[in-house]
């Protein structure tokens, strides 16, 4: 079974982007912050795992969004032997944003936290930059760098093709992260995208 795990704040576009590659609507009724398990999607032979939304969400306290950080860290956790490919969604129109406010009150982002907890447990992972329609057309290549910087890929972002997949789910193009994605399922011999 080839797993792919998608993980994201709430809002950046995560059911958009898996409704974009499976064509299933993914988020029935799902209010942000109130699912604390993963959804699993069947597509063709894959898996795709929907963690929970983690972050701010309005009307859920703080201490219930702790509740789902420690949640998705824990089945990244137990799960990790299994899982072939993590996609991290961000909005790349609000992450440097974010994440300096973050670092104001020194804290890491929770972001940041889960790409690096994906790293040290080996799991191969590909940061999709959703939104990108809500980035200036002439920032779009220094944004993805000052992105590319926060999570310890040098810049410049071009250097890191392989796994930074700019999108835009509301427009519909993925391109660049389906072929990642397929290029991934190549290297074990797969056809499923
Ligand atoms: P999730 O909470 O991460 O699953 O996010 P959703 O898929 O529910 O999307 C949150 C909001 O962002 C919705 O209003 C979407 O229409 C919007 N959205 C998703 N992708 C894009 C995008 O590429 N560009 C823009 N401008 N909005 C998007």
């Amino acid at each position: 079974n080839f797993e792919i795990l998608f993980a994201g704040r709430s809002n950046v576009g995560k059911s958009s982007v898996l409704k974009q590659i499976t064509g299933k609507n993914v988020k029935v009724g799902k209010r942000p912050g109130v699912t604390l398990k993963p959804t699993h999607i069947r597509y063709s032979d894959l898996l795709l795992t929907d963690l929970p939304g983690f972050g701010f969400m309005s009307g859920v306290k703080d201490r219930k969004q702790d509740i789902v950080k420690d949640q998705i860290v824990r089945y990244i956790e137990n799960n990790a032997e299994r899982i072939s490919l993590a996609v991290l969604v961000i909005d790349g129109a609000t992450f440097l944003d974010i994440v300096q406010r973050w670092e104001e009150r020194n804290e890491i982002p929770i972001d940041i936290e889960i790409f690096e907890l994906f790293k040290e447990l080996g799991i191969d992972t590909i940061l999709a930059v959703n939104k990108t329609d809500k980035i200036g057309d002439g920032e779009l290549d220094t944004t993805l760098d000052r992105i590319c910087d926060k999570l310890e890929m040098l810049p410049p972002w071009k250097q890191w093709i392989d796994c930074v997949a700019p999108t835009c789910a509301k427009k519909g193009d993925l391109k660049s992260l389906k072929s990642l994605i397929r290029q991934r399922l190549h290297d074990v011999k797969r056809d499923d995208l």
